[in-house]
């Protein structure tokens, strides 16, 4: 317990002098293709599996080094080159390569991702350069070191991990633990010269953006900002008024979070990738599971999961509640996204095989039941947990009930999803 583990010692610093340095911090041989992919570094449709191609398999590295330049900010907080791509090699390090979704790939898209909505024009001027520089760290940093099992499984394995962290957010905190403690090795500490309140504030905002990845959050991070969204006040050009440290941390949470679950907002081709590599990484999971005798996670279960069902379901309960409300929030700048969110759906849902004659009391599919959970909020009824009713017409629109109210929101269904805990004791964990 008195280390922090996972943490590996490993040199990068040797082979890097400021002459010898990369045109994009990496070695690579096709110099040229990273180069015209990097053209879309600013763009949702950047194909990071290419960058991982180009870079000799170092996205993470190669990301981080084009936004900090782009943004400008190893001169604004006098980071050092080298130590910068001494800190993001050593943090891709510590990333697990045989992981097949939690990897660096996972965490470079999420920064690059996060870098793109950061520059959203409803956010334009709103951040300090110190909260800038804060959602890229955490956003890099905000899976290192996974192991490729969710919270739930390292509870009940007893894990050094579950036991380090009393079962809360376990995975959460030991990537801060990580990412932070990878700053004390040789010419890594990328904030070598901020103040020491810089320091203070830069990891406060950090811990807040990380432990909000915890998809246990996610419910009442989507409430918040909903509430956030019916309250909002912008200037006359249409900019976001945040004036307060809490409304822009919320923002920043919610970003982060958002970025981390925008999988099914890039283009098919992208998000028919990661989806294979985290039912890959599922799927290895409810093997673990099945060879310990433990029950299989839902959606873990190679032998009945269902691909397609459980990415319609993940887009219809999670993904597109949230995002439906980030692009309330910065109207109208996210609506290319959510069209993208809407046809990838539907795409899905167009290949989930339809069986010839359902029995009459089935439910309506595996998912349905999976995703379902009997639960009426206090003092509110409906919630029936079936997705139709809540349903994005072929408009974006989403179909209000005939009952329902149209300014009150009531959370979709808690989900059995992995991560997002479903009931506790009758009661919303929220
Ligand atoms: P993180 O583990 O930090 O990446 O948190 C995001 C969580 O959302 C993942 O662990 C998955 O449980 C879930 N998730 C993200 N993308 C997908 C996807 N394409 N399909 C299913 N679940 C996903
Ligand atoms: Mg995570
Ligand atoms: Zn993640």
């Amino acid at each position: 317990m008195s280390h922090i583990s996972g943490v590996k010692k490993l040199t990068h610093s040797s082979s890097l002098t400021s002459a010898a340095l990369p045109r994009f911090g990496v070695k690579t041989e096709q110099e040229d293709a990273l180069a015209r992919e990097l053209n879309d570094l600013n763009k949702w449709g950047l194909n990071i599996f290419h960058v991982a191609e180009y870079s000799n398999s170092r996205p993470l590295s190669c990301i981080m080094f084009a936004i900090f330049q782009e943004r400008d900010l190893l001169k604004t907080f006098r980071i050092p080159v080298d130590t910068f791509i001494t800190y993001v090699m050593t943090l891709e390090d510590h990333y697990h390569a045989n992981v097949a979704y939690h990897n660096s790939l996972h965490a470079a898209d999420v920064t690059q991702s996060t870098h793109v909505l950061l520059s959203t024009p409803a956010l334009d001027a709103v951040f300090t350069d110190l909260e800038i520089l804060a959602a890229l760290f955490a956003a890099a940093i905000h899976d290192v070191d996974h192991p490729g099992v969710s919270n739930q499984f390292l509870i009940n394995t007893n894990s050094e991990l579950a036991l380090m962290y009393n079962d809360e957010s376990v995975l959460e905190n030991h990537h801060l633990a990580v990412g932070f403690k990878l700053l004390h090795e040789e010419n890594c500490d990328i904030f070598q010269n901020l103040t020491k309140r810089q320091r203070q504030s830069l990891r406060k905002l950090v811990i807040d953006m990380v432990l909000a990845t915890d998809m246990s959050k996610h419910m009442s991070l989507l409430a918040d900002l909903k509430t956030m969204v019916e309250t909002k006040k912008v200037t006359s050009s249409g900019v976001l008024m945040l004036d307060h440290y809490n409304d822009r941390i919320q923002v920043l949470r919610n970003m982060v979070h958002c970025a981390d679950l925008s999988n099914p907002t890039k283009p098919l081709a992208v998000y028919r990738q990661w989806t294979e590599r985290i039912m890959e990484e599922f799927f290895r999971q409810g093997d673990k599971e099945r060879e310990r005798g433990m029950e299989i996670s839902p959606m873990c279960d190679k032998h009945t999961a269902s691909v397609e069902k459980s990415q319609v379901g993940f887009i219809d309960y999670i993904v597109h509640p949230l995002w439906e409300t980030w692009g309330d929030l910065v109207h109208p700048d996210a609506q290319e996204i959510l069209d993208t969110l809407e046809d990838n759906r539907d795409w899905y849902q167009s290949t989930i095989p339809q069986s010839p004659s359902p029995p009459p009391d089935a439910p309506h599919n595996e998912l349905e039941s999976k995703f379902q959970f009997e639960l009426t909020l206090e003092g509110e009824t409906g919630q029936d947990g079936d997705p139709s009713h809540n349903h994005i017409d072929s408009h974006g629109q989403e179909a209000k009930r005939e009952d329902e109210e149209a300014d009150e929101w009531v959370p979709p269904p808690l989900t059995l999803y992995p991560g997002v805990l479903p009931v506790q004791d009758g009661h919303v964990p929220f």
